[in-house]
């Protein structure tokens, strides 16, 4: 049976981040629609799982590691979008948080310092700002 199965994945996609993913997806959705009881909740929750068992036994490698790459980069980015902002979340009774108006690079100083000059560190640019 395990040979069978082992033969069958062979130059398949098999799971990767995203089709995990998905499969996390599709189980978030299961469990919520236990309270919602919603047939367009179902019918999605049915085409994550189709989708995800799509891409598990594809075998167009080539496609399936691109869609996964991408989907590395965004969940990369929403982390440490959420990451940083929950930084600065912990942070603002110590410091201010603002954009380089030049670069738009993300700058911290001391909160409650009065007008002060600040260098950009990434861009050098310098400017005054009240804190
Ligand atoms: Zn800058």
């Amino acid at each position: 049976m395990k040979e069978k199965l082992y033969r069958f994945m062979v130059g398949r996609n098999g799971p990767d981040q995203l089709t995990r993913a998905l499969t996390g997806l599709s189980l978030a959705v299961l469990v919520f629609n236990l309270f919602l009881r919603s047939t367009a909740l179902n019918v999605l929750w049915m085409a994550i799982m189709i989708w995800a068992y799509y891409r598990m036994f594809s075998r167009n490698l080539a496609r399936r590691r691109e869609e996964n790459a991408r989907y590395m980069q965004w969940e990369y980015k929403l982390v440490s979008g959420l990451r940083g902002w929950w930084d600065r979340l912990r942070q603002r009774r110590d410091y201010v948080f603002f954009r380089c108006p030049e670069c738009r690079a993300m700058l911290r100083v001391p909160r409650g310092k009065g007008k002060i000059r600040v260098t950009c560190r990434k861009c050098g640019n310098a400017f005054e700002r009240r804190t």
